[in-house]
């Protein structure tokens, strides 16, 4: 699909209109100072349209993150705008600068680019002060003072109205000399909070004069011991927003109750003069949800500290750095969050259609290699001792100007163990006594016996060749057989190391119901083996790609290789055999 033949959908429908109707051009400055993408507006700066992606920088990013991320970078491409990285960094107990490098990292390598336009919600924490002492003075907001058992037994139910706080009615200046106080650091955490003074009685709950500053005597990663009270993210996020004229703050949908307030606080600061015109608009997609895939910071964050997995970056975590390590790619991702596209309602996608999409993608940049992951012994018994020759393969069958690659052929080969049977099943078209297949790019052979050990192991192959029937040469059409399977020469072939990572959770819906999730973990989702690598991937670098013919897509590990001893992780099987497998 190319660049300019998008899908549409309801986020674009809203856009479209925007443009046509000229809403954000004729956006107007405040006048008051702001941030950097304040100024630029005041500096007469028009792009059709701001998004941003507002990580909280208290956990890596995962696939659902991937989702936003092309959704918002890739609004603001299609459309000639600009889309914001921001850091929602008003929590000081969760977050850590960690998780802000490894966010920044993470986006970046799913391909995007924020230009100038990096900004953190904590270096607004001065104006958001500010925009809440004004509305204390206009009498939008108060201090209340109960406890915090007190006020969630006034805040009502679903069919109660709540009580209003016997504070509710405080002077404002009695509100200005405490909230100050809460700024000064009087009191302790916990006694006063802020709070926007809206309707007790509303049928919506978030409208129940919510919270927006509150006591916390903590460290910020960022400011330090500069604050000791904090804007509540309901306060802060449309605060950003507008200090960096996003024009459409598109989220997920448990955020779709707090759009009344995030209207009703922009309009307040609007009139108030604190922010742009018109304010941005919050629009609500559905969240992505993976089938047999957790997409919870705190499910992820448990897996992590309780050792289940090897750490964030584990192959076989749904987080982006798991993801990098796994094989998987930026256009992958891409390529997934376009096919699935943004809706309204909350569904459910398989797991089976993001591995298709990696897939395609690996199938056109993965060069390909011969691995013999369960090796067996062959044995041309009537091939000279001493001798050995070159065959050829192509890099990829699809691509001949990728080329040829020499692939050493000798007396003794490796060969997949499964590849050979004494009494063969029905259909059963490789190895068994008495049956010719082609080595693949190589020549005919028949196989003539085996050995086995005292245990009645098979040990080694024995077959003869036929010197005329190599591949790419006349004589090779002489030879008709049904079988052809792939070989190293087991003098040039080196030993390396690969893991085969499966689902991380046996079941579609890791835990349903009352199940503790972890129950639901697959025993087998990681399998270490040992096996036989054709000469040319020995120098194969971190993060290179390869498909091994009939195996699937492999990666470079970029933890544990070494110059000269690549350590593969498998990406992808070729196909989907998971749904078939039940
Ligand atoms: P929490 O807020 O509980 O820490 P979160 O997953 O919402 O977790 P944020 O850092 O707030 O994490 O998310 C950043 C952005 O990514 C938000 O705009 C959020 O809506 C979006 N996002 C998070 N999870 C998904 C998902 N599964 N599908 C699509 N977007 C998501
Ligand atoms: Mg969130």
């Amino acid at each position: 699909m190319s660049e300019t033949e998008k899908p549409s959908n309801f986020i674009r429908h809203i856009i479209d209109a925007d443009l046509a109707s000229g809403k954000y051009a004729a956006r107007r400055w405040s006048g008051r100072p702001g941030p950097a993408a304040q100024q630029k507006l005041g500096a007469g700066e028009t792009v059709n349209i701001r998004t941003r992606f507002p990580p909280e920088p208290n956990g890596y990013l995962h696939f659902g993150h991937a989702k936003s991320i092309c959704l918002n970078f890739g609004l603001a491409r299609d459309y000639g705008g600009v889309c914001h990285l921001r850091f929602d960094d008003t929590n000081p107990e969760k977050e850590d600068q960690e998780y802000v490098d490894a966010i920044i990292g993470a986006v970046r390598w799913l391909g995007f680019d924020w230009g100038d336009d990096l900004y953190y919600a904590s270096s607004y924490f001065q104006w958001m002060f500010e925009f809440a002492e004004k509305l204390v003075e206009a009498g939008h907001a108060y201090v209340d003072s109960q406890s915090a058992e007190e006020m969630r037994a006034n805040r009502g139910t679903l069919t109660e109205p709540g009580k209003p706080s016997p504070f509710r009615t405080r002077s404002i200046a009695e509100n200005l000399d405490l909230f100050r106080r809460m700024k000064a650091g009087e009191f302790a955490d916990g006694t006063h909070i802020l709070r926007a003074k809206i309707d007790m009685a509303s049928p919506n709950i978030n409208l129940r004069d919510p919270a927006i500053y509150r006591i916390r005597h903590a460290t910020h990663h960022a400011t330090g011991d500069a604050w000791c009270i904090y804007p509540m993210y309901t306060f802060a996020h449309p605060i950003e927003d507008a200090l960096e004229n996003i024009t459409h703050s598109i989220c997920t949908l448990e955020f779709e109750d707090q759009r009344p307030f995030y209207d009703w606080l922009l309009a307040r600061l609007a009139e108030l003069g604190c922010i742009n015109t018109p304010p941005p608009q919050q629009i609500e997609f559905a969240r992505l949800n993976l089938s047999y895939v957790v997409l919870s910071k705190r499910k992820l964050i448990q897996l992590v500290e309780e050792k289940h997995v090897g750490g964030w970056d584990d192959p076989r975590l749904p987080t982006l750095v798991g993801a990098r390590r796994r094989g998987y790619t930026p256009e992958g991702f891409r390529n997934f969050a376009e096919m699935i596209g943004v809706t309204k309602s909350d569904s459910w996608i398989d797991i089976s259609v993001l591995e298709e999409c990696q897939r395609q993608h690996l199938n056109e940049v993965a060069p390909r290699r011969i691995a013999v992951l369960d090796p067996l012994k062959l044995l041309i018994d009537n091939y000279p001792d001493d001798s050995e020759e070159l065959c050829e393969a192509p890099n990829h069958p699809q691509k001949p100007d990728w080329g040829k690659r020499p692939i050493p052929f000798s007396k003794e080969l490796w060969i997949e163990r499964e590849d050979f049977v004494e009494t063969p099943p029905k259909g059963y078209f490789r190895l068994f006594p008495g049956n010719r297949v082609r080595l693949r790019y190589g020549f005919v052979i028949e196989c003539t016996g085996c050995d086995k050990d005292a245990n009645g192991n098979i040990i080694a192959v024995h077959c003869n060749y036929f010197p005329d029937s190599r591949s790419g040469t006349p004589g090779a059409d002489n030879y008709k057989v049904k079988g052809n399977i792939h070989w190293l020469s087991a003098r040039h072939a080196f030993a390396a190391e690969v893991r085969l990572y499966d689902r991380l959770f046996s079941v579609a819906a890791p835990g349903a119901g009352e199940r503790d999730f972890v129950a639901d973990l697959n025993p087998e989702s990681l399998t270490v083996i040992h096996v036989q690598l054709e000469p040319a991937l020995m120098e194969a670098a971190a993060e290179d790609r390869f498909q091994f013919e009939r195996h699937g897509y492999f990666v470079v590990d970029h933890g544990d290789s070494r110059p000269g001893a690549p350590v593969f992780n498998r990406t992808v099987t070729l196909k989907d055999s998971w749904t078939n497998r039940k």
